[in-house]
C-alpha cells in the first residue's frame, strides 16, 4: 500500500507512526497510510521561516504571482490523475472532483493575476498620506509588509485541492512561506499535488511544505510573527484558539468553521418562474454536490408558507432523480461521505433532525458497503425548532422552514444560526431585498442574490470565488479569507509611518 511522505525542510520525510489508513469511502478499500511521526516540526518551521521567508520577501508581487501561475499550470497538466484520486479517496463524483481541482487552479490563477496587477513592488501602501502637522512635512501613512514568520494552514477533509491552494495562494502572494496540513482522511490529492509541484520545481526552497498525517507538536512552536489559518469543525477551532501560542504569543489566527447557511425565498417568487427554477436548482445542487460536504452548502431553506407544499414537492422530485452510488460508475449523481467518522456523525445528525421534524424526502436506496446516506429533506412545523439551527449536519441534508413572507421574520429565522458563511436570497422584488439585506449583512460573510436577471450566469451560492470574502461571523469562526487583495492582510503587518513623507517614499 502507498505510504504518504511529508515534504518539510526541503526534503521528503517518510511516513512514520502513529499512522492512519486512507480508504476509498465507496468500497472501504484501504488506499494509503499517512503518519507524521518522523517530522521534527520545530526544524520544519525554522526552515520555512529562514529559507522560504527571505526568498519570497525579496521577490516582487509580480514575481510571486508568477509562482502561483506556474502552480496552476502544474495542476492543469495533471488534472486527470488528480480527478481520479479525488474520486477514489474523497468519494467525489467526477463533477465534484473537478469542482475541487479546477477551483484550486482557478484560485491560484486569480491570485497570479492580482500579483501581476500589483506589479514590481514588495510593500503595499494602505490608504493615502494623512497630514498630521501644520504643514505636510509632518504626515502619516500606513503600509503593509509580510510577517517574518511562517503561515501554518490546517485544512478540512472536504476540499483537499482547493483548501491547500486557496490558502497557499494568498500567503505566498503576501510573501509568507507556508506549511500546509491537509486533513488526513483525504490527504491523497494534496500529497499528489505536492509531488507534482516539487518535481516541476515551481517553488523556491522553503516556500511550501506539506505535512501528511497528524499535527504532532507542530502548533506548539508558533510565535508572534507566525499565522495559523484553520478550516474545520468549531470543536477543533476552540482547541486551537486556547493553545498557549495563540493566547500568550499572539499568533495571528484565522478560523473558518461550521455554518448553517440559509436560502431565503422571497414572497414574490412563484412556481415556474426563472427565479424559482434557480432556487430549486441551487438547493438540490448544494444538498448533493460532494454529498453535501461543503461548508457553504444550504442547510436551512426559509420559504413562504404560501408555497411551502410546492417547494417541498419540487425539491423531492429533483432529489428522487439523484442516483446515489459508487462515484467511479457512470450515471451516479452523488457519492458517499468521505470517511467512517463522517458517516457516523451524519447518521447521528439525521436521526436527531428527523426526530423533531417531518421527513419530506429521505428514502433513496443506497449501497450497503461504503459510507453512503440518502439525501434528506426535512420540514420544520415551527421554523424556530432548535435542532434545525443548532446542529450542522455535514452531509446531504437540508430543512424547510416556512415563514409568513415578511422580510424581518425571514431574517430573524436566519439569525438563529448564529453567524454563517453565506445566505442566499431569491427575489426579484426590490422592496423585499431592501428590507432583508440590512438585517442579513451582519450575520454572514457573503450574500448571494438570486434573481431572474443573473440566473443564466449563476455559479450558485456554494461556489467560493477568489474575488469575494470567504468567512463569516459567530459560529462560522469570525474569519476572512480570499476577497482578492483583502485576503493578503492576514499575512501582513500593518504599520503606521509618521514623519517627513519624503522619507516614506524611500520605503514605498
Ligand atoms: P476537523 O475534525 O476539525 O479537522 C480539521 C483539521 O484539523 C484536520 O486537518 C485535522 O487533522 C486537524 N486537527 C484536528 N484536531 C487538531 C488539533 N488538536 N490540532 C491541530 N490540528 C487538528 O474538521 P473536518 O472533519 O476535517 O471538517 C469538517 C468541518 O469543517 C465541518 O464542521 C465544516 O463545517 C467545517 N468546514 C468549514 C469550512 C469553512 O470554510 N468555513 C470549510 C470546510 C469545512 P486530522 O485530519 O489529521 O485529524
Amino acid at each position: 500500500m502507498e505510504t504518504l511522505a511529508s515534504y518539510v525542510g526541503g526534503a521528503w520525510v517518510p511516513c512514520a507512526g502513529p499512522t492512519a489508513t486512507l480508504v476509498n469511502p465507496a468500497t472501504e478499500e484501504p488506499l494509503a497510510e499517512a503518519g507524521s511521526g518522523a517530522i521534527d516540526f520545530s526544524a520544519a518551521l525554522a526552515f520555512a521561516r529562514d529559507t522560504g521567508g527571505p526568498r519570497l520577501r525579496q521577490m516582487t508581487f509580480a514575481e510571486r504571482g508568477a509562482i502561483l501561475a506556474a502552480m496552476a499550470k502544474v495542476i492543469h497538466d495533471h488534472r486527470d490523475p488528480l480527478i481520479a484520486l479525488a474520486i477514489a479517496n474523497g468519494g467525489n463524483t467526477r463533477k465534484d472532483a473537478k469542482f475541487d481541482i479546477d477551483g484550486a487552479a482557478a484560485t491560484l490563477a486569480a491570485y497570479a493575476d492580482l500579483g501581476r496587477s500589483l506589479g514590481d513592488c514588495r510593500i503595499l501602501p494602505d490608504g493615502d498620506e494623512i497630514k498630521l502637522g501644520r504643514t505636510s512635512r509632518l504626515s502619516g501613512r500606513h503600509v503593509r509588509v509580510p510577517r517574518r514568520g511562517v503561515a501554518v494552514h490546517v485544512n478540512a477533509f472536504n476540499f483537499p485541492a482547493w483548501g491547500l491552494c486557496e490558502k497557499a495562494a494568498v500567503a505566498l502572494l503576501a510573501g509568507m512561506p507556508v506549511v500546509s496540513k491537509p486533513a488526513t482522511a483525504t490527504a491523497l490529492v494534496a500529497h499528489r499535488m505536492m509531488t507534482r509541484f516539487v518535481a516541476a520545481e515551481v517553488l523556491p526552497a522553503g516556500a511550501l511544505s506539506l505535512v501528511c498525517g497528524g499535527p504532532g507538536d507542530l502548533l506548539e512552536h508558533l510565535g508572534g510573527q507566525d499565522v495559523l489559518a484553520f478550516t474545520g469543525s468549531s470543536t477543533t477551532a476552540e482547541t486551537l484558539r486556547s493553545l498557549a501560542c495563540v493566547t500568550a504569543r499572539s499568533v495571528h489566527i484565522n478560523v473558518e468553521a461550521d455554518s448553517l447557511n440559509a436560502a431565503v425565498l422571497g414572497p414574490d417568487v412563484l412556481p415556474g418562474t426563472e427565479t424559482w427554477h434557480l432556487f430549486v436548482t441551487d438547493v438540490v445542487r448544494d444538498m448533493t454536490q460532494k454529498a453535501g460536504q461543503k461548508c457553504t452548502a444550504i442547510r436551512r431553506v426559509v420559504i413562504p408558507e404560501a408555497v411551502a407544499d410546492e417547494v417541498a414537492a419540487a425539491l423531492a422530485e429533483r432529489l428522487a432523480q439523484v442516483t446515489v452510488g459508487d462515484p467511479a460508475k457512470d450515471g451516479v449523481g452523488m457519492g458517499p461521505l468521505s470517511s467512517a467518522a463522517q458517516h457516523r456523525d451524519v447518521k447521528e445528525g439525521i436521526a436527531r433532525l428527523c426526530a423533531d421534524t417531518t421527513t419530506v424526502f429521505g428514502d433513496a436506496t443506497v449501497p450497503e458497503a461504503g459510507y453512503f446516506v440518502s439525501p434528506v429533506l426535512a420540514r420544520a412545523a415551527d421554523p424556530r425548532t432548535p435542532v434545525v439551527h443548532d446542529r450542522e449536519v455535514f452531509g446531504p441534508v437540508a430543512t424547510l422552514c416556512p415563514y409568513s413572507g415578511d422580510a424581518a421574520e425571514a431574517a430573524a429565522i436566519v439569525a438563529l444560526g448564529q453567524g454563517g458563511l453565506v445566505v442566499s436570497v431569491y427575489s426579484d422584488q426590490r422592496d423585499f431585498i431592501a428590507a432583508v439585506l440590512p438585517e442579513l449583512c451582519p450575520q454572514t460573510g457573503r450574500i448571494y442574490l438570486g434573481s431572474a436577471k443573473m440566473a443564466a450566469q449563476s455559479p450558485g451560492p456554494g461556489t467560493v470565488l477568489p474575488q469575494l470574502i470567504h468567512g463569516g461571523p459567530g459560529r462560522a469562526g469570525g474569519g476572512e479569507e480570499l476577497g482578492g487583495a483583502f485576503g493578503l492582510a492576514l499575512y501582513q503587518q500593518r504599520t503606521a509611518l509618521q514623519g517627513d513623507p519624503s522619507l516614506f517614499s524611500i520605503f514605498l
